[in-house]
């Protein structure tokens, strides 16, 4: 397995629409597997595929960051996932390994229903609330193109422009 160089904001990988994945071959099983080193070497929660790079809708997720339950902390794979059914509000903080140093609170639905296929091509259901509904709305938002800072409001970023200007001429 291999770490990968995570993508950083104004990197316009991070803006595109991600393809759908027609067949799991071994490359897609590597790419995920690399994918998990690398979010678990970040220390971050969740890494989709066009944060290092590749146009695929992908995305992976290291539930032993922040499961409770012994038994519910293997690493999450999601394969072209979709949104099928979402539920309530909630608000609180985020951030992004993409945009370094950055947080700010986010609100998003509380509930989510996710679809997709794994490694074997089977089809999964995620069916949860709270902070694992929210990393999987932001990994989704990733293969559409979109970052948190998406859903602020304008002053929120303005304050952010500045070190975001940074981020992306660096
Ligand atoms: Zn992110």
């Amino acid at each position: 397995m291999a770490i990968l160089p995570i993508r950083i904001y104004g990197d316009p990988v991070l803006r595109k629409q991600a393809k759908e994945i027609t067949r799991v071959d071994e490359s897609i099983r590597k790419l995920a597997l690399d994918m998990l080193k690398t979010v678990k070497e970040a220390k971050g929660i969740g890494l989709s595929a066009n944060q290092v790079g590749v146009e695929k809708k992908l995305f992976v997720v290291d539930r032993s960051f922040f499961s409770t339950a012994p038994n519910d902390d293997s690493p999450l794979i999601v394969i072209n996932p979709v949104l099928v059914e979402s539920h309530g509000e909630q608000t609180s903080e985020e951030g992004c390994l993409s945009i370094p140093g950055t947080y700010a609170d986010v609100t998003r639905q509380l509930e989510v229903l996710v679809k997709g296929i794994d490694l074997d091509e089977k089809e999964i259901q995620i069916e949860t609330k709270g902070f694992l509904s929210r990393v999987l709305l932001h990994e989704i938002d990733h293969l559409n193109g979109l970052l948190f800072i998406d859903h602020l409001s304008s002053i929120r970023r303005r304050l952010l422009a500045k070190k975001l200007k940074k981020l992306s001429t660096r």
